[in-house]
């Protein structure tokens, strides 16, 4: 199973990768799904870690989707029917979130430093701000 016991380090990965997401997708639609897909992924991960897995030697997650009773084995890949249409899913977001979250070395781009590193600099104010479990993310547009 899978626990979140940093939950100040995990909002500011979910926060990190959504401004990545903003800054580097180019095409609205694909920004908008990535989005929707980094916010479902931040709540699964803290409401049903209990159901996922890593797997430290390939950066796997495997998640046990109660929704579907199918288990996902998620890094860049994945076998649920989004992946197969070539659209952004929950579990892939979920393996990215999760990797970051555990490898020690992605730490430096997470302190409060961070803020000077260009990529993360956000010109733009976001328009809201939503809670997906117990983190706050930006939402920009
Ligand atoms: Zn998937």
């Amino acid at each position: 199973m899978l626990q979140i016991e940093n939950k100040d380090r995990f909002g500011k990965v979910a926060a990190d990768a959504l401004a990545k997401i903003e800054l580097t997708v180019k095409d609205a639609r694909m920004k908008k799904r990535w989005i929707n897909a980094i916010a479902k992924a931040t709540a699964e991960i803290e409401e049903n870690g209990v159901f996922m897995n890593y797997q430290e030697d390939d950066h796997s997650l495997i998640i046990w989707s109660q929704k579907s009773n199918n288990i996902y084995t998620a890094n860049g890949i994945c076998q649920c029917r989004a992946f197969e249409q070539g659209s952004p899913c929950f579990h892939r977001a979920a393996a990215r979130l999760v990797r970051l979250y555990l490898e020690p070395e992605s730490v430096s781009t997470l302190t409060p430093e961070a803020k000077e590193v260009p990529y993360l600099k956000n010109t733009k104010e976001p328009i809201r701000v939503e809670k997906y479990g117990s983190v706050r993310l930006p939402i920009y547009n």
